[in-house]
């Protein structure tokens, strides 16, 4: 069986957030393969827990990779800071892959920035790493690679549990667990009232539902008091962010000046989408055009804004309504980095700082503790592309890795498998849930 066949197999999706089916990488060619553990989100550390825990697998995931793609070389994008993490890969590092040594910023983990930083090359406007030659895969995608040659699918998912939880640490859970149970894992929350952020503060949602679960692609869950000043600034009515956004906007630019896209030359100008706000009736979508490459990073609005404007949030719009309106923004500018760049780079703890997230940045060490959950809701689309179809039936009785849902021929996906042993208690057009 090939490496392609094998991730197809193991249901395997980048782990790092977005969800992509990580077979259809493995059987690009391409120059370069870059692993990505440069990690950015404030107070998640589960991808540097896991350098420092599983650097072995890692690499043998990261290998496996430049060989089916039969890349001239691989590039392992690190924190310089991390350095138990760089001592732990370093010894597995051979010929073929050198590491890239990145600094504390705001997102250096961006793929944009990632390949850039590593080989001086620019994806194109709207395009992706493999249009030059290119793949990026996060750490515990590799990881997930490596198990997936041993022929183990992917039913568990490594998270942090960070903020205002009584023991912050990094940990691996069932697919389908909800985050209460997560919560509960970590210690408890320290307060009563509090709101959850999946994925992190900057790029993740916002929610106070715990019975939501993990998916293959949660990194971790940030838990904040309610009255935290992120809450109170994510949990506006959507109407409100765009009105204050059109009566108080000065158009003094700082959101663009600190843009990682702008800097890196692509034609992202957020003051300019704020514009959109007030000409709601002409030249809106003229104005929208500039969200087009905007990669919602959030800096412009939780960090560069200096009246706590939502240029992020009006971008988000501005894609959506251009989308509907079939518009799409080709930039004809060649794309190259702006000579200001390096001295624009946003330091982590500058971030922290911003965020008022000072007393909750602390390690989240691994704890290798097994979780055993009674119940599990599995979603049937964690990835990009269509749903899963159900392949068990009610009251079936599955082991844990047994396939559940799989991909329907010709069909953008990946497998699904249960979690935990247990027998099959309801199937929805969204989830299967299995109890032990
Ligand atoms: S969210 Fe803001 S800072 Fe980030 S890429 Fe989009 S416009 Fe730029
Ligand atoms: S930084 Fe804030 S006030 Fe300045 S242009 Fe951007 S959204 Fe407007």
């Amino acid at each position: 069986m090939s490496l392609e066949e094998k991730i197809f197999k193991a249901g395997i999706v980048g782990a790092g957030g977005a969800g992509f089916p990580a077979h259809l990488k493995a059987k690009s060619r391409v120059e370069f393969v870059l692993a990505n553990g440069a990690e950015c989100e404030p107070l998640i550390h589960k991808d540097y827990e896991l350098m420092v825990n599983f650097p072995k697998e890692i690499m043998e995931g990261f290998n496996l990779l430049i060989e089916s793609t039969s890349a001239k070389k691989g590039y392992f994008g690190i924190k310089e800071k991390n350095e138990k993490a760089i001592s732990a890969i370093s010894k597995h590092l051979n010929g073929k892959s050198e590491l890239t040594k990145l600094g504390d910023f705001y997102p250096s983990g961006d793929e944009f920035e990632l390949v850039y930083e590593a080989t001086g090359k620019l994806i194109p406007p709207a395009g992706i790493p493999l249009d030059i030659g290119c793949v990026v895969n996060n750490v515990e995608t590799l990881y997930n690679i490596a198990r997936a040659e041993q022929e183990i699918p992917v039913t568990k998912k490594f998270i942090c549990v960070a903020g205002a939880v009584k023991k912050p640490s990094s940990f691996f859970v069932p697919v389908g667990t909800s985050f209460k149970s997560v919560i509960e894992f970590a210690g408890g929350a320290k307060i009563k009232e509090f709101g959850v952020f999946v994925g992190g503060v900057m790029m993740g949602k916002l929610t106070f539902d715990l019975e939501e679960v993990i998916t293959k692609t949660t990194a971790g869950l940030i838990v904040l008091p309610k009255d935290h000043y992120l809450i109170k600034r994510k949990n506006q009515p959507e109407q409100n962010w765009h009105r204050i956004g059109k009566s108080a906007c000065d158009q003094c630019s700082y959101c663009t000046e600190f843009c990682p896209r702008y800097l890196l030359g692509y034609q992202v100008e957020p003051h300019k989408v704020m514009r959109s706000l007030g000409f709601t009736k002409t030249g809106a979508s003229v104005w929208n055009q500039m969200a087009e490459l905007c990669c919602s990073c959030g800096l412009c609005t939780l960090y560069a804004c200096p009246e706590d404007l939502y240029p992020k949030e009006a971008c988000d719009k501005a894609k959506t309504e251009m989308k509907e309106a079939g518009i799409k923004f080709i930039q004809q500018k060649p794309v190259k980095a702006h000579p200001i760049k390096e001295g624009r780079r946003v330091p982590l703890k500058q971030l922290i700082m911003k965020l008022k997230l000072q007393e909750y940045d602390v390690e989240s060490p691994f704890n290798p503790k097994e979780i055993i959950v009674k119940s599990v809701q599995i979603p049937l689309l964690q990835h990009i592309g269509n749903p899963s179809v159900p392949v068990v039936k009610r009251d079936e009785v599955v082991e844990e890795g047994s396939v559940i849902a799989e991909v329907v021929e010709g069909n953008l996906g990946a497998k699904v498998h249960a979690s935990i042993k247990g027998k099959v208690t309801g199937i929805t057009e969204k989830y299967i849930m299995i109890e032990s």
